[in-house]
């Protein structure tokens, strides 16, 4: 039977859980979660301070040892046993995403399905971490390469992704024998919170996973990250914090992982299939209100099929439902907060003074919440503010070009490169914009690439590494080398 909204709230752990107990938090006062749809709240939870960071960090430490001791098979059965716990609940994930983030049921459905997905499939890769052995060339010695755990984790996550971007740093790190402190976003941790109960039901032992939810994430951050006992960092956010987490944890030289920011191009040739592009230009735009940091940003269109993409898209965007995530009628739901919908509205009103127009949408809708206009500008200048910017909303700039040559350049003009999308019909053609576009990832014909069997991440300053597929574990082992004489000599 499911439970009302009001019954899965009183469900979710509201402390921090440190060393295997849920404790009250040493900073001051409570953390108040809120509905984006309505702008009241769901929730009040612990306060952690920098004594609350240091607590959970010895615990995490204290844990790592008889963790890393732990058979590759029983970390990878409390993992399963969590993914299947997750899978049976996965409605009540559901519904706490969507209410603390506001994305639409469905699409809350399929982040359950794809962040459950990393638990499942580090279970699988934590009984397959592996080495070599060989003679040395001169046939003098014997080398035996092993992997081990890189040791105590810092994960920090943003609040767009609540349980899929937990997964795809705890899902690893528990494989690879590493315990962890993670500290969700601020304005999301319930998941996490309800997460972490339920890896503690799976048998997960004490001290390997702590969560620490704070409204002072830099100051309650900052002892960690320079604490000795720290050996990496894991982080998903904007690429701003990014690098100035990346120049605190140089000088413990702390292993990084950093997901970053993104300013996906959409390229759109004359060949493509025109409807599987809009098709595939929905998904990439709208998915999660438009708030992924694979989000399509640019649509770089040619110039001889522009306006016929721009109306289609235009038609599907205006035709949204808008409303509350909870709502099965729901198809795009609120931003994040007031600050994010201000920031789409600078965005828009710099793109008309920058020479480009409104198709349709281009202001915030008059009800409760955080509501933006599904919107469409065209005829939008290279060289313009939008293009700059991660968008992270429902608004989708249209360039012009006349050549292949000419897309990539504008696809390429960017300091991000997490991903690139291409709708061509022409083989030689895809071929060439695989190798050119300057991305970690690239969906051919496809608005979609996240899956937890592949490696996600980015270049340039998208990031550091990869999540995911069989790249992902090896974020959280060392590589440890051993010369050993030969037995005959
Ligand atoms: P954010 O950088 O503002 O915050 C991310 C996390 O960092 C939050 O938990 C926040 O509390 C914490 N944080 C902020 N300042 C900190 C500091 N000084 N020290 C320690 N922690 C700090 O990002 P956001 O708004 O939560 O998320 C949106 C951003 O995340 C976008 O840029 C998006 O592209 C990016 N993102 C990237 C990926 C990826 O895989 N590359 C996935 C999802 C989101």
């Amino acid at each position: 039977m499911s439970l009302t909204e009001k019954e899965l709230l009183a469900k979710v752990p509201t402390q921090l859980y440190i060393a295997g107990k849920w404790v009250t938090g040493n900073g001051t006062g409570s953390i108040t979660v809120e509905d984006p749809a309505t702008g009241k709240p769901l929730a009040q939870i612990a306060n952690a301070n920098h004594k609350d960071a240091l607590a959970a960090l010895s615990a995490a430490s204290d844990a790592q040892d008889a963790w890393a001791a732990t058979a590759p098979r029983e970390r990878a059965e409390i993992l399963r046993r969590t993914f299947e716990l997750v899978k049976a609940r996965s409605e009540e994930f559901a519904m706490l995403i969507s209410l603390e983030m506001g994305k639409p049921l469905a699409e809350a459905r399929g982040e359950v399905t794809y962040g459950n997905e990393f638990l499942r499939w580090f279970s699988e890769e934590a009984v397959r971490i592996t080495g070599r052995f060989g003679s040395s060339p001169e046939g003098t010695g014997r080398m035996l390469v092993a992997q081990r755990p890189v040791g105590p984790a810092f994960a920090i996550t943003p609040w767009n992704f609540p349980l899929a971007m937990a997964t795809r740093k705890i899902g690893p790190a528990l494989a690879a024998g590493c315990t962890m402190v993670i500290k969700p976003a601020e304005l999301t941790p319930l998941t996490t919170l309800l997460l972490a109960a339920t890896l503690e039901e799976a048998g997960l032992p004490a001290g390997v996973v702590n969560v620490i939810t704070t409204n002072t994430s830099a100051a309650t951050s900052a002892p960690i990250i320079a604490d000795p006992r720290l050996r990496k960092i894991t982080f998903t956010g904007s690429t701003s914090v990014g690098v100035r987490l990346l120049e605190q944890s140089a000088k413990q030289v702390l292993r990084t992982s950093m997901e970053l920011g993104g300013n996906a191009p959409f390229l759109v040739f004359e060949d493509a299939d025109l409807d599987a592009a809009v098709t595939g230009a929905m998904l990439a735009k709208l998915r999660n209100i438009g708030q992924a940091c694979t989000a399509a940003n640019r649509f770089i269109v040619h110039e001889s099929i522009a306006d016929e993409f721009a109306n289609k898209m235009a038609e599907q965007m205006s035709a949204m439902p808008l409303g509350r995530g909870v709502d099965p009628e729901t198809k795009i739901g609120p931003v994040i907060n007031d600050k994010a919908r201000e920031n789409l509205q600078r965005l828009v009103d710099a793109t008309v003074s920058e020479g480009g127009a409104i198709l349709t949408g281009g202001k915030s809708v008059d009800r409760d919440g955080y509501f933006f206009e599904p919107t469409v500008l065209v005829d939008v200048k290279p060289g313009s503010t939008i293009l700059q910017e991660e968008i992270f909303g429902p608004v989708a700039p249209i360039v012009r070009f006349k050549t292949e040559a000419e897309a990539i350049a504008l696809a390429n003009d960017t300091e991000y490169g997490l991903v690139s999308y291409a709708y061509t019909q022409d083989l030689k053609r895809g071929l060439r914009l695989v190798e050119k576009l300057d991305t970690g990832m690239t969906g051919l014909n496809t608005g979609l690439v996240s899956n937890a069997a592949a490696p996600f991440g980015g270049v340039k300053q998208s990031g550091l590494g990869r999540e995911g597929g069989l790249e992902g574990i090896h974020e959280y082992l060392e590589t440890k080398y051993v010369m050993i004489p030969d037995p005959n000599l």
